[in-house]
């Protein structure tokens, strides 16, 4: 541990700790990351889906141990070197949703594979179940896989039922698979504000499920899995009742893209802002606004701007003022913050946030509690 975060560790279990962190530090709201990770659980098991939540939005193998010990079937990663990353760390059970071309990491996951690793892989060309298949051959070991299916999203996986069946057939074709169902994401419902409006969405885009499903079916490929959904559709796909697991991602830490978003139709966001960056007061500009130690190699800028919490109290948001630096936009026009002053903000975007951090400094009230490594930060091989 090298710079802020090994000067944050004396202040471990110290009363006020979480006010001094050296920054900029990753913040976890253990108390809102409780409670978002307990309202998805109820969720599910209240629809009767599972979770397989999806790791590419934290990258943290003690918080996939979590969800896993919530009920969660295992993670789900987007790429082959941040399940190597998080098996490395410790788990075992790893859903790997987007295809692979490389024949040299196709081998590396047929070794964690053959260390132990229980992998389940996405296939949307025939010729890729073969060598998936052959490289666990190699290593003595299987894959589960899953077909891949587009139900609009239009970036992986087959709309055709033809080739749906072609791909499921080439799968249980090899010994070193075990057809396991289907994979259908549908990113763009996620983000869509009105629950009217997602639902309508998701209506269209499980007719299309349901169609692929039935011809796969026909073919004697039944799917025991049917994986998809997000943060924003987890509701209205638990409601549908095709989604056999929930792939959200989001829900854990939260970001302003996802605060306009109603999962539930209920008005307003279902899960609070875990995720912070606690930035700290560096100067004042010439036009008297507190200047900030963060910038767009401390935070993802895709997103709404942050809003600015101190002591727990919000005061304003943040605008960008380069690579390293924020200019903190008070809400009341009050005088701005002394040099020094440590305040923690909400994130735009909390998957390529956490890509930026070694480690979340884990907080309840006003102590930090603990250190958690972000082991497969940047790793997006
Ligand atoms: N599944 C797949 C394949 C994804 O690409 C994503 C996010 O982009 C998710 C699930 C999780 O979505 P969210 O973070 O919106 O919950
Ligand atoms: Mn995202």
């Amino acid at each position: 541990m090298i710079g802020a975060a090994a000067l944050n560790r004396d202040l471990v279990d110290v009363a006020g700790g979480r006010a001094r962190l050296e920054t900029p530090a990753a913040v976890l709201d253990l108390d809102l990351f409780e409670a978002n990770m307990a309202r998805m659980s109820a969720a599910c098991a209240a629809a009767g889906v599972a979770l397989r939540p999806h790791a590419k939005s934290h990258k943290c193998a003690e918080i996939a141990r979590r969800q896993i010990a919530a009920g969660a079937l295992g993670v789900c990663c987007a790429k082959p070197g941040e399940l190597l990353a998080l098996h490395a760390a410790g788990i075992d059970d790893l859903f790997l949703s987007a295809p692979v071309a490389s024949a040299r990491k196709i081998d590396a996951l047929a070794r964690a594979a053959a260390a132990g690793a229980r992998i389940d892989l996405v296939v949307e060309r025939p010729d890729l179940a073969r060598a998936y298949a052959a490289a666990a051959r190699r290593h003595g070991t299987r894959f589960g896989a899953l077909v891949d299916l587009d139900t609009g999203l239009k970036r992986s996986g087959v709309a055709d039922p033809a080739a749906a069946v072609a791909i499921a057939t080439a799968i249980a074709a090899e010994d070193t698979l075990v057809y396991r169902g289907v994979q259908a994401y549908h990113g763009r419902m996620q983000h869509i504000d009105g629950f009217a409006e997602r639902r309508a969405v998701g209506a269209d885009v499980n007719g299309v499920l349901a169609g692929l499903i039935g011809a796969l079916t026909a073919a004697g490929f039944a799917p025991n899995i049917v994986s998809g959904g997000g943060t924003g559709s987890f509701a209205i796909d638990g409601a549908a009742g095709i989604l056999t697991e929930i792939q959200a991602g989001s829900y854990v830490f939260m970001d302003e893209g996802y605060a306009s978003v109603d999962s539930t139709g209920a008005g307003h966001a279902d899960f609070g802002p875990a995720l912070r960056v606690a930035v700290t007061v560096i100067g004042h500009s010439s036009a008297g606004f507190a200047i900030t130690d963060g910038g767009s190699k401390s935070f993802a800028l895709d997103g709404p701007a942050p809003r600015v919490f101190l002591a727990g109290r919000e005061i304003g948001r943040i605008e960008w003022c380069g690579d390293e630096f924020g200019r903190i936009l008070p809400a009341d026009g009050g005088a701005p913050l002394a040099v020094g002053t440590v305040v923690e903000c909400t994130v735009p975007h909390c998957d390529p946030t956490i890509n930026l951090h070694d480690w979340l400094h884990v907080c309840r009230g006003d102590r930090l509690v603990a250190q958690w490594p972000v082991e497969a930060r940047g790793r997006a091989d």
